[in-house]
């Protein structure tokens, strides 16, 4: 069809082409999360749904491995448990220290500031893990801090940081800790209560294998606490925890309209942690961390390296690095036009240096693993 054509032709419905999810996210959907979304929609506060609710928030206190309260999904991508979290911790003038070694420690420091917020910096290397010793050195050093930020699984660069250290750091020295895991929920062990961690949000389209769109968080007492002390209005509307909660943690008939729960998602999301808990936490780090290796051997066999030091390098995104003269782009399209994989290019530093391949949640199978050795293999020659 030429462009005019296409112009001129009438709109019918979207089939979209058969792919192998293969990037940073999404990742493939089981057709029984799929057919979930299709159920008939009922009312959001129907009894039958808040008990679906309920069920809900705790298959999510079991995938964080926390028994918070305050636990369920926000509706909207990552970026919105992102901006929750920060929107509700901060308020102007609080100083939030910033573990920046990829992408979204970047938009931390975005969200900081312009929640009014000053943010400290603790830069690392993009492929590195942060570095617990520098942000101990600038939590002594910044003064009164409201809070330590930091990304647990780098989806950016494929870094794994230890979240471990850096909770009991912010413990330490008496602030809360924001942690991303959107990528790490599913694909390796995320212990909220084991950690201590305070504010923690994920996503619904990397290792849980859901359609993107919602954002798991969950907030312990401190948090929780913090945010009632608030001396300022939480300037989001939408994301004001104080006001969702009427919705998300009335009991019964006490819940009271906040906004419309996306219903068919949440249908989504309940059927895929049913899923992941049919086969089991630990049996789901398992896989991801086994499948993981049989991709590095398979990518040696072709000549390719990862970026990451095998020591932290997060199972569930891959970052290969480019060969001198290959077109990574052409490599990509001669992948999705010819097998239909979809991998994921280099994002900020890493452009045009790496691909990012994802082995996350119903992405992470045998069959992908060998498909996408094979196929690289031979788009690299073709
Ligand atoms: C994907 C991702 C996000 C953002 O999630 P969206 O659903 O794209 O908004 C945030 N942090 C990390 C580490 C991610 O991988």
């Amino acid at each position: 069809m030429t462009t005019a054509e296409r112009r001129n032709a009438p709109i019918t419905s979207f089939t979209p082409p058969d792919r192998i999810l293969m990037g940073p996210g999404p990742s493939q959907v089981h057709p029984r999360v799929t057919a979930a979304s299709a159920r008939p929609t009922i009312g959001h506060l129907d009894p039958e749904f808040v008990r679906m609710m309920d069920e809900l928030k705790e298959l999510l206190r079991q995938a964080f491995r926390t028994r918070n309260d305050v636990t369920f999904p926000l509706p909207g991508p990552g970026s919105m448990g992102m901006e929750a979290c920060f929107v509700n911790l901060v308020e102007p003038g609080d100083t939030v220290v910033v573990c920046r070694n990829g992408a979204f420690g970047g938009r931390m420091k975005e969200n900081v500031e312009r929640a009014g917020g000053k943010a400290v910096l603790v830069d690392d290397d993009w492929g590195k893990p942060v570095d617990v010793a520098k942000v101990e050195a600038a939590l002594k050093s910044a003064g009164t801090v409201k809070a330590l930020a930091f990304v647990h699984a780098e989806t950016s660069t494929g870094a794994l940081s230890d979240a471990a250290a850096l909770c009991a750091l912010a413990k330490k020295y008496g602030t809360l800790s924001i942690v991303d895991a959107v990528t790490s929920l599913g694909g390796v062990p995320v212990e909220v209560d084991g950690w201590g961690a305070d504010a923690v949000y994920s996503g619904t389209q990397k290792c849980l294998s859901c359609p993107p769109g919602l954002s798991p968080v969950t907030f312990s007492e401190a948090a929780l606490a913090a945010v009632a002390k608030r001396k300022t209005p939480v300037q989001s509307w939408l994301l004001d925890l104080n006001l969702i909660l009427s919705y998300w943690r009335g009991t019964g008939g006490a819940r009271s309209y906040h906004h419309t729960a996306p219903v068919n998602a949440l249908y989504s999301l309940h059927e895929s942690l049913v899923m992941l808990f049919e086969e089991g936490l630990e049996n789901s780090w398992a896989r991801h961390r086994r499948l993981h290796d049989k991709l590095v051997v398979g990518l040696k066999g072709i000549g390719l390296e990862l970026l990451v030091e095998p020591a932290h390098r997060l199972p569930q995104l891959n970052t290969v690095k480019v060969p001198a003269g290959i077109d990574e782009g052409k490599v990509r399209r001669v992948l999705l036009d010819r097998y239909g994989i979809e991998i994921g290019a280099g994002l900020g530093a890493l452009a045009g240096k790496v691909w990012r391949i994802g082995l996350m949640g119903q992405s992470c199978s045998e069959r992908h693993v060998t498909l996408c050795v094979t196929a690289l293999g031979e788009a690299i020659k073709s």
